[in-house]
């Protein structure tokens, strides 16, 4: 099977585009010549097929991470250096913006417009800001010791570190992973989604480009129970970093724990409650909270997927709600206006439908969509939905539905509304509306989540943590946090006499 293959791309004509292992900055095919489909969203039709990296390739990868930990990464590499290095691979994505998402719309479904902007400009901004990350980390001086006797620490990067991401924001989840990676001095084997591989391997050649030498980024699409369990399990990595479901995650702990106990963060799913007081500004809130739960389609993991009012602006909010569902940009990945575009695939469709049926069966309200976009033709489309009056014990709001669906219900009370927000097994984010500001602080600490949102909905920066309590993860993403996760601490006591 080649390397690389020709395809049509909107506003670009036909782009030649990496299907290969990317393995010592070299496009190779996989050792069996085992290949895999992807399909294209918006129309069901095959899109492209790729190399399926097996465990033998997993081997050569990982051969080629660590030679380059050892001898051109790593601690061989002034901090500055790899920051000039990932500003300059940061600017090559700039250049070739339009061009990666408009690949990454036609991959995912998304579109075109909010891939290009949002998707691409939040991945350049993550490296950019790890960039300028890579040369501020300090260790500590502990000269509380007496005599010439004293304590320094040095944060050194873990090694060779296997990074597993999703579907849902396949560049940003790259960057998110790559950039402190990178910035620590480690080294790292990708493995992209089955589902959306194409432009973590278009990041390769960038990656070569900027001068980024050979082993450090090495990249294997292929799928989770191949790949993605031979990256867990294999012997020689030091730490694999996760994004995606929480069934995946526990398998990844345990290949970890049962091989060489590799270090494991894990980004996972979520159930987001939204909680509007009577005292919140009804259309501002909704506003948000539609873009909190239809934003990328409803898959997100931080979707405002929960919605709780206080009784007295119940009817008001699900009306404004509801016309907020109407107005979304439902259309084609193509065309710039779109912001909500099919469902990743007809699995995943099917699901989000079936979620649906069950919340009207157990007596859920369906006041706008529940079912597909009339427009769908061939593609994956689920319209806008809300399911009110919904019940705790229903399976719709205990489950992650990972689609454009969000229940909801009323309450009375703060310490009602606290229960309620709080009975999952999730933590990953939640927000609340009121113009109290004593309100705000107690939801805000009495909430478990790791992102809080103050009447405002879904903001991220690459400064700002990103992660889950419960179920939701282990661990932290963004910020200095997440440099930190790439790196371990070592301790030197240093006796400058000899003497005891
Ligand atoms: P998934 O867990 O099926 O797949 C994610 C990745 O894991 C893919 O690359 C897949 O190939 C790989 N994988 C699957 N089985 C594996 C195994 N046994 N060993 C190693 N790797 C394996 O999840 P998904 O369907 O791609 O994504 C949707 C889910 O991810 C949702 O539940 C969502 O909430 C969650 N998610 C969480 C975040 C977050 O930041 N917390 C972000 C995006 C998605």
């Amino acid at each position: 099977m080649p390397t690389h293959a020709t395809i049509e791309v909107p506003n670009f004509g036909k782009v030649e585009v990496p299907t290969g292992l990317f393995i010592d900055n070299e496009w190779v095919e996989s050792l069996s010549k085992e290949t895999f489909s992807t399909v294209n969203p918006a129309t069901g039709k095959p899109f492209l097929d790729f190399a399926h990296a097996k465990k033998e390739d997993v081997d050569r990868a990982v051969k080629s991470s660590r030679k380059a930990f050892k001898t051109v990464w790593g601690n061989n590499v002034a901090a500055t250096e790899r920051a000039a290095l990932l500003n300059k691979f940061a600017d090559l994505i700039e250049r070739d913006a339009a061009k990666i998402g408009a690949l990454e719309s036609l991959n995912s479904g998304k579109g075109v417009r909010i891939a290009r902007e949002f998707d691409v400009g939040d991945s350049i901004a993550a490296l950019r800001y790890y960039a300028g990350l890579a040369d501020k980390s300090h260790g500590q001086t502990l000269n509380h010791f007496g005599g010439e006797k004293f304590v320094y620490t040095l944060h050194q990067p873990i090694g060779v570190c296997g990074q597993i991401i999703p579907w849902n924001y396949p560049l940003m989840m790259w960057a998110w992973k790559v950039g402190p990676a990178l910035a620590a001095g480690c080294t790292v084997v990708m493995k992209p989604s089955e589902l959306t591989p194409l432009t973590a391997l278009v990041m390769c050649d960038l990656a070569k480009e900027a001068g980024i030498p050979a082993g450090v980024i090495n990249t294997l699409p292929g799928l989770g129970a191949t790949t993605g369990d031979a990256i867990s399990r294999h012997m020689d990595i030091d730490k694999v970093a996760f994004t995606g479901s929480v069934i995946t995650g526990r398998r990844i702990s345990v290949a970890a724990a049962e091989s060489n106990l590799k270090k494991v963060t894990l980004e996972l799913g979520g159930k987001s409650p939204s909680i509007i007081f009577d005292s919140a500004d009804v259309e501002q809130a909704a506003s948000w909270v539609a873009m909190g739960i239809w934003f990328n389609s409803g898959q997100d993991c931080t979707a405002s997927s929960r919605l709780y009012v206080q009784e007295g602006i119940y009817d008001q909010f699900i009306n404004a709600l509801a016309s907020k569902a109407k107005a979304c940009a439902i259309g084609q990945p193509s065309d710039e206006a779109t912001s909500f575009g099919p469902l990743i695939s007809e699995g995943q469709r099917d699901k989000v439908l079936n979620y649906i049926e069950s919340g009207r069966s157990e007596g859920a309200r369906v006041v706008t969509g529940g079912q597909k976009w009339d427009k769908s033709n061939g593609g994956f489309w689920v319209e806008p939905t809300i399911l009110a009056d919904t019940t705790i014990d229903m399976k719709v709001v205990q489950e992650e539905i990972f689609g454009p669906v969000i229940v909801a219900s009323k309450f009375k009370t703060e310490e009602e509304v606290i229960e309620l927000a709080n009975n999952t097994s999730y933590g990953l984010a939640a927000s609340v509306f009121t113009n109290d500001a004593k309100q705000q602080t107690k939801l805000a600490h009495s909430i478990d989540a790791g992102t809080i949102w103050l009447n405002q909905y879904g903001i991220l920066h690459p400064s700002v943590p990103f992660g889950g309590f419960k179920t939701s993860g282990i661990g932290r993403e963004l910020g200095t946090y997440g440099l930190e996760a790439y790196q371990q601490v070592k301790a030197v006591h240093q006796n400058l006499t000899q003497t005891m």
